[in-house]
C-alpha cells in the first residue's frame, strides 16, 4: 500500500485554507462581535547605569528614548481577527459598519 500524502501538498492546502479563512474574516465580520483594531509596539531606550560602590552593582540612573513610536505593522481586531495589515484592518472595519 503506497502512502499518496504529499506532506508539500498538504502543507500548500493547508495554507491556501488558512488565507481563504483569513480574508473571509476580514471581508465578512460578524457584525455582532465588537470590532476595534489594535496591535502591539515597541520604543527603544538607551538605559544608563551608574556604579553603586556600596551595594557593589549597577543602577539605573536614566534613560533616553531612541526611536519614535511606530505603529504595528500587523494588527488585530477584538472580535479575534488577527494579522492584519493596516489596509486590511480598514477593509476589516468599514465590513463590519456595513
Ligand atoms: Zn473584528
Amino acid at each position: 500500500m503506497t502512502d499518496d500524502t504529499d506532506p508539500e501538498s498538504n502543507l500548500q492546502q493547508w495554507k491556501e485554507t488558512m488565507q481563504a479563512e483569513h480574508e473571509e474574516a476580514i471581508h465578512s465580520p460578524d457584525l455582532d462581535a465588537d470590532h476595534r483594531i489594535e496591535g502591539v509596539t515597541q520604543v527603544s531606550y538607551r538605559v544608563y547605569f551608574a556604579y553603586d560602590s556600596d551595594s557593589g552593582s549597577l543602577k539605573r540612573e536614566r534613560r533616553e528614548q531612541v526611536d519614535e513610536l511606530h505603529d504595528p505593522e500587523l494588527l488585530s481586531c477584538a472580535c479575534g481577527v488577527r494579522g492584519m495589515t493596516p489596509e486590511e484592518a480598514t477593509a476589516h472595519i468599514e465590513a463590519a459598519r456595513e
